[in-house]
This record gives structure tokens, C-alpha cells and sequence, in this order.
């Protein structure tokens, strides 16, 4: 088509039209280095576009749940959560929150965990990660959510509206593997307590999802989950499958 044409039709961009020629190299070869240029990058920004998406679904499906991994039995938590699809990753620096949907406290010497705490910066960082993320703590992990620590008493982060009670079980009982009834369905549910503290009292807010001799040992308040046992020593996963539809509940929101 050339301008001194009586009716021109309107010029088609051979780029956008959708009948138009396959973009083989042949063809952005003839249109020239420019547009062969500008085709290269839109082809770019689709792939971007698709691997950012694939990614996206991706951690949808598998949300990316972070283990405290400094003491205790994290890495039997990492097993609970891939078995419960989600991917775990280790957890030692406070910058590592931002790459995470979700954050499991493990068992372990409660203390000890504090004091590493209380000198990385992370004690903080933790309080603000669950303003926006669940977070779900295990035995010294829920001494560690707690309001308020007997036992002696000790600082924790106040995520969790109860009174907790350390080392709580006489020397003879304080390790056990008991089942008890719960509210997750499925059954009964196996809980190991491994020096385990005691859910002294709860606010009006949590939730309890099981007990022992009338303590609660599982309970939920909003997107924090907490167990004075040990659900990652048991091959039951309906604990760790209920933390990971949590996050990905609040990835949702
Ligand atoms: N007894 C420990 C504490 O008080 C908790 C034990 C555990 O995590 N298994 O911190």
C-alpha cells in the first residue's frame, strides 16, 4: 500500500493481527532489527508474565511455611509440613520472614529459643509478622505465643490469649503418648508430650480443638494455631494439614 492510493485500507499491524503471519525468524528477519527487537521483548515479558504466574499458582497450591530452626525438632516439622504439601524452609535470620506465607515455633528448651531471640532482632520481627501472617507454635513454640508464662514466669510474644504453664506434669507423667478426643474431624488424635507445659487458662477468643485431663492441648485463635504436644513425632497429619489451610486461607484473603 502506498500514500497515493485513492482508498486506502486501514494499515494492519502484521505484530497484532491474529490472522496474520507466524513470527518465525524468517519473517523477523524481513520486518527488520527494530521490530525484531520489539518482538523479542514482548516475548520476554509474556515468558516473565507466565513464570511470575506459574509461581503465583504454584505457591498457592504449596505455601511456603518457614521452621524457627535454631534448637528443638524442626526438621521433623519440615517433614510434617511437605507430607502436608506445603514447602518448608529453615528459618535462622529475620529477613527470611519476607519470603514466607506461614511460620511453625518448634519444641524445644523455650528459653534458650528466647534468648535467640531476644538478640537477633527476631522477637520483634515475629510480632510483626503474625500481625499479617498465621504462625503456629509447638510445646516450647506455644510457651512462646503466649500472654502471659508461669513456671517461672518468663517473656513471650503475646499471640496467643492464654496462660501457659511450664514443665507442668509431675517428673513420672511429664512424657506421654496419650489419645484423646478432638474436634478435628477424623477421630481421636495421638498427642506426644515431651516435657510438656499446660494451657492454664484461654481467653473467649480461642478455640479448643483438644485436651488433656481438661486442659487444652490444641487451640486456635484466628490465624494462630498452638499445641503442647508434639503433632511433627506422630504419623497422624491432620494438625500440620490444618496449619497449612490456614495460610493458605490468609494467603487468600
Ligand atoms: N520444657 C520445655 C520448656 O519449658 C518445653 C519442652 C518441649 O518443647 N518439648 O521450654
Amino acid at each position: 500500500m502506498t500514500g497515493t492510493d485513492k482508498n486506502p485500507q486501514p494499515r494492519k499491524n502484521p505484530l497484532l493481527d491474529p490472522d496474520g503471519p507466524e513470527l518465525g525468524d524468517d519473517f523477523l528477519a524481513l520486518c527488520g532489527e527494530r521490530n525484531r527487537c520489539f518482538v523479542e521483548r514482548l516475548r520476554g515479558e509474556e515468558e516473565a508474565a507466565r513464570g511470575v504466574e506459574a509461581r503465583r499458582l504454584h505457591r498457592a497450591e504449596h505455601p511456603s511455611i518457614g521452621v524457627l530452626a535454631i534448637q528443638g525438632d524442626y526438621a521433623a516439622h519440615a517433614t510434617a509440613l511437605t507430607e502436608s504439601g506445603a514447602e518448608p524452609r529453615e528459618i535462622r535470620k529475620p529477613e527470611q520472614l519476607t519470603e514466607l506465607d506461614g511460620l511453625i515455633l518448634p519444641g524445644g528448651e523455650s528459653t534458650t529459643i528466647l534468648k535467640f531471640l531476644e538478640k537477633r532482632g527476631f522477637f520483634a520481627a515475629l510480632q510483626e509478622f503474625a500481625k499479617e501472617k498465621p504462625v503456629f507454635g509447638t510445646c516450647a513454640g506455644a510457651i512462646l505465643l503466649a500472654r502471659e508464662v508461669l513456671n517461672p514466669p518468663q517473656r513471650s510474644l503475646g499471640l496467643l490469649d492464654a496462660i501457659v504453664e511450664r514443665n507442668a506434669y509431675g517428673r513420672q507423667i511429664d512424657s506421654a503418648i496419650l489419645t484423646a478426643e478432638t474436634e478435628l474431624p477424623g477421630g481421636p488424635l495421638e498427642m506426644v508430650f515431651i516435657r510438656a507445659p499446660r494451657i492454664v487458662s484461654t481467653g473467649a477468643g480461642v478455640q479448643i480443638l483438644a485436651r488433656r485431663d481438661g486442659a487444652a492441648t490444641l487451640v486456635r485463635q484466628g490465624s494462630v494455631l498452638a499445641a503442647t504436644f508434639h503433632p511433627e513425632l506422630s504419623a497422624d497429619r491432620r494438625v500440620h494439614e490444618l496449619f497449612v489451610e490456614i495460610v493458605k486461607a490468609a494467603q487468600a484473603r
